[in-house]
């Protein structure tokens, strides 16, 4: 703590709550019998730091929690300033009846993004095309060590969105498009949180986390929203209920089961066809929160509604207020509406239309995560942890991430890796640009570009990689003499409200980029990255271009990307979501009926020079001992003999790639990660016979 904060003295009333060695329960039942209706309504309560009239209203209103909205920081944004201005705050809630230490939350969706100098890890499209659920875990530990040595012990993460169709501009934040992957890389919660039990959440390297937007956010309807910009990633997913159980609800039971502490709902409505109903807001779904999440599925953690979400439900706020409530969920982000919904909420229950009952389990899973973190007992930042943060060890980890993310598309005439010894010409608008390759959220919400946080770019990781790397972003330097160009192209930053095509984020390169690659592309050998958080339409420019990278947007560590660039380490990332040769296949997903991408889902080119044992008696050999990871359910050992395959086939290959062609890998994909090895093997196996 602070020199200017008082010590907590733990046992000042000698209450039970305050033991620490009695049981969670006994200690939540304890204090909530004790508490007032305000008391109970404030722990509900959660506001944004920045729109507090005064620092007393925090025990004014008994606030339960406040928040940093995306680039809500501190001046300046250090890792001290962080913990410095949530010790102040916390110091207010000491100095209510019951010392109920505040819960802080902020969105650290790629590691701790809000922070200058934080390590940022690629988003997790990116994460997804590692198909490695280590290295979801390795970036939710860093993040969750970065965060809570700030004075945060809780992270607006992981979003679990299965993305169904591109135009949604949150599709980088979905780990991918089937559900089966998404689940893969829930390891990400055991990375933030610990243990599924709750037990290392009073650690200072965890935090809690959030399973986000409760449901089906990834299905939502092109066009689907009703009013302005802010609003068209907020649309409506119309879907059968075996589609929403299959698809969306699927990863939400493992989040559970891996223990997940609270679930947010999405600002979208679900339209489940063949049902009476109509399209229903997330936060008025008294079946789905209610029903399926916490009854159906036992979620016993506690539901945050998302940002001033509660004001979209149909009706005055009165209405929105009872029917959020009643509809499961327990503590309202109202970040500026705090003093309003502190007493709207206590009105609506001394008249009876929110039951005593409810707010008692809604305070009771509120409390509960508070003593589970270990804040009755120690409610200050505990800084040891902050000499890691952007610490080379983390950045080692983001770089691992960045460089497994990469997905090779094409390589024509192997133009990739690249020699060290190679004359590289490099251009484009993404090349150098550290909030370029960062993307939405980082140091501001919709982040910017330019260089806004610590780190390095692709080029900078090509420079240290390569000994000739020669610069032009518009390719206006003389293009001659070079033995290969690259190309960076994409988006620039977003983080939400874009959901169109056609309103300067369409999935087209733009102006700039297209003339870059043809300048480069016309005049020597190239390889073209796609620097973006979704599939971009290469069209009639991808004839041209040699080699073809799906970077996403991989975070701070640019030596990531040129680590597989110049070949240290092989291109293994393959694609989350199908790749579309344009706008009017949208929404295009595996499975489909008529299913023609540009590339499939699961497609991605080796730069492996020679697997060892080439050859079917090697796919025998690895059906073996599928059968026998099968059987022993070995995620591990599965994974990596079913990834041999794939690289075996892949290289027999080479270039041919057609949707016919590929369709085993997406199939082999989704064997692998519904844990049938044998059965994936066999796959590939075949697919090698027909090459
Ligand atoms: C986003 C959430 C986020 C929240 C708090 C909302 O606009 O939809 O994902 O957690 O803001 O920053």
């Amino acid at each position: 703590a602070p020199a200017e904060n008082p010590q907590v003295v733990i046992d000042a009333h000698g209450l039970p709550y305050l033991d620490a060695k009695l049981p969670v329960k006994k200690r939540v039942a304890d204090l909530l019998s004790r508490m007032s209706l305000a008391e109970k309504a404030g722990q509900m309560t959660q506001a944004e730091r920045g729109a507090l009239t005064t620092p007393g209203d925090i025990a004014s209103y008994d606030l339960g929690s406040l928040l940093s909205g995306g680039g809500s920081t501190p001046t300046p944004n250090t890792p001290e300033a962080w913990a410095k201005m949530i010790d102040g705050f916390q110091l207010r809630a000491q100095a209510t009846r019951f010392q109920i230490p505040l819960i802080y939350g902020v969105d650290a969706v790629h590691g701790h993004n809000n922070l200058v100098g934080a390590t940022i890890m690629p988003h997790n499209i990116g994460i997804g095309a590692t198909r490695d659920p280590q290295v979801a875990y390795e970036a939710g530990k860093v993040t969750a060590a970065e965060v809570r040595a700030t004075g945060i012990p809780w992270d607006f993460a992981p979003c679990l969105c299965v993305t169904r169709d591109e135009r949604w501009g949150r599709t980088y934040e979905s780990f991918g498009e089937d559900p089966a992957l998404v689940e893969s890389m829930e390891t990400v919660i055991q990375g933030l949180q610990g243990a599924p039990s709750g037990k290392d959440l009073k650690r200072n390297d965890k935090v809690l986390a959030t399973a986000k937007h409760f449901v089906a956010d990834g299905g939502t309807e092109y066009g689907s929203s009703t009013t302005g910009t802010y609003t068209i990633d907020q649309g409506i997913t119309k879907v059968t209920r075996q589609e929403l159980e299959a698809v969306h609800l699927a990863p939400y039971q493992d989040a559970v089961d891996r223990g997940v502490g609270t679930v947010m709902p999405s600002y979208s409505s679900l339209d489940i066809l063949g049902d009476s109903e109509g399209p229903v807001k997330m936060h008025a779904d008294a079946a789905m929160i209610n029903g399926v999440l916490k009854d159906r599925m036992g979620f016993d953690g506690f539901v945050i509604s998302d940002w001033q979400a509660i004001d979209q439900i149909p009706g005055d706020y009165a209405s929105d207020v009872r029917t959020s409530v009643n509809a499961g969920l327990d503590m309202i982000m109202v970040p500026y509406a705090y003093k309003d919904f502190h007493k709207t909420l206590s009105d609506e229950v001394t008249a009876g239309r929110i039951s005593g009952k409810r707010i008692d389990d809604a305070v009771s899973r509120i409390l509960t995560q508070k003593f589970k973190l270990g804040l009755f007992e120690k409610p200050y930042a505990d800084t040891s942890g902050a000499s890691a943060i952007g610490s080379a060890k983390h950045r080692a980890v983001a770089r691992e991430a960045a460089a497994e993310s990469q997905v090779l598309l094409k390589n024509a005439g192997g133009v990739l890796p690249l020699k060290k010894s190679q004359k590289v010409y490099v251009a484009g608008s993404n090349a150098d640009d550290i909030g370029n390759q960062a993307g939405g959220w980082t140091i501001t919400w919709q982040g910017s570009s330019g260089k806004i946080t610590d780190g390095t770019t692709i080029l900078e990781g090509m420079r240290k990689a390569g000994s000739a790397v020669t610069y032009s972003k518009d390719a206006s330097a003389p293009t001659d003499g070079h033995d290969v160009g690259v190309v960076v192209v994409g988006e620039t930053p977003y983080a939400e409200g874009i959901g169109d095509v056609g309103n300067g984020n369409d999935l087209a390169f733009s102006a700039a980029d297209r003339a870059a690659v043809d300048k480069v592309c016309g005049a020597m050998k190239c390889a073209v990255l796609i620097v973006s958080g979704r599939p971009q339409l290469v069209g009639d420019q991808l004839g041209d271009i040699d080699a073809l990278v799906a970077s996403w947007l991989p975070g701070t560590e640019g030596d990531g990307v040129a680590d597989v660039l110049y070949g240290k380490r092989a291109f293994t990332g393959q694609l989350p979501l199908t790749w579309p040769k344009s706008e009017a296949q949208l929404p295009i997903n595996v499975g489909d009926a008529s299913y023609d991408p540009q590339f499939p889902y699961g497609w991605g080119l080796t730069t492996l020079t020679s697997v060892p044992g080439g050859g079917t008696s090697a796919l025998k050999a690895l059906a073996v001992a599928a059968a026998v990871a099968e059987k022993a359910g070995s995620e591990t050992a599965g994974r990596a003999i079913v990834t041999k395959a794939r690289l075996l086939v892949q290289q027999k290959m080479g270039q041919t790639i057609t949707a016919a062609s590929a369709k085993p890998f997406a199939d082999a994909d989704h064997l692998l990660l519904t844990g049938r090895y044998g059965q994936a093997v066999a796959k590939l196996t075949a697919a090698y016979r027909a090459v």
